[in-house]
């Protein structure tokens, strides 16, 4: 393999490495992710509890105050009645009364299923903390374990990088770019590397692309074993370059 392909090879590794190591710094470790979901739910449900509890409360609050409203609207209307001077006022009156009465009784119960249901979530709430008190501290302790994992993380971040600038500085600027411009256009890799085809009954051996599977001429196949730059696939554009050790043909 050419020097400025083995060069190349080894960028795109750093580079992929360095996404996994970014990837790891920045979202849950595997072997927390089961305890940090279960973590999650439990505290969301704990955190819809205490709104049902504080909507049922203020839901008691504005009731008693309309009952408390209704009544005052009742003590009112019944002073007025030694006053009435004819038998329509006192019908409208009684009418008045009894509607306000209506309202007292409504929100008085509004009131008093209000209070049911926040005395209720308030009671499920102590006995979710309780059962979650000893979640909580197992999730904190393995926090703690995994910040203790980013520092060496960290550190291998700073050497990719190190090494990525390292590697792009060994190759000519035209190639830097080539490289750049394929990996802006597939991220999950520039490189593709050649693959044998498996073909029964031909005796001649016939390559393809391992990213897009379009056929590699042997020549071609040549030219990246002994040319000076780089070879790019015909339909892909990624560069190409030969495995190790390629399988031998059956
Ligand atoms: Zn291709």
């Amino acid at each position: 393999m050419n020097l400025h392909l083995e060069t190349v090879v080894e960028l795109q590794t750093a580079i992929t490495q360095l996404r996994e190591a970014e990837q790891r710094l920045s979202s849950v470790p595997d072997w927390m992710r089961e305890l940090h979901g279960e973590h999650v739910a439990r505290k969301a449900e704990i955190d819809a509890l205490q709104a049902a509890a504080e909507a049922a409360s203020k839901e008691r609050r504005t009731a008693e105050a309309a009952a408390l409203d209704a009544q005052e609207k009742l003590k009112k209307y019944q002073q007025q009645i030694n006053r009435v001077t004819n038998q329509r006022e006192y019908g409208a009156l009684l009418q008045e009364i009894d509607t306000v009465k209506t309202q007292i009784s409504t929100s008085e119960g509004q009131a008093l299923s209000a209070l049911e249901r926040h005395e209720n979530a308030e009671k499920d709430l102590t006995e979710k903390r309780e059962s979650f008190r000893e979640l909580d501290e197992r999730y904190s302790g393995e926090l703690a374990r995994w910040e203790g994992e980013k520092p060496e993380v960290a550190r291998q971040i700073a050497d990719l990088k190190a090494r990525i600038a390292t590697l792009r500085s060994q190759l000519p600027r035209q190639e830097v770019s080539i490289f750049d411009r394929i990996l802006d256009r597939n991220p999950s890799g520039a490189l593709a590397p050649v693959r044998p085809i498996e073909r029964p009954g031909r005796t001649q051996r016939e390559w393809a692309c391992g990213a897009c599977n379009y056929r590699v001429r042997p020549q071609t196949v040549v030219e990246i074993r002994n040319a000076g730059q780089l070879v790019q696939c015909d339909s892909c554009k990624r560069i190409l370059y030969l495995e190790p050790e390629p399988q031998a043909e059956a």
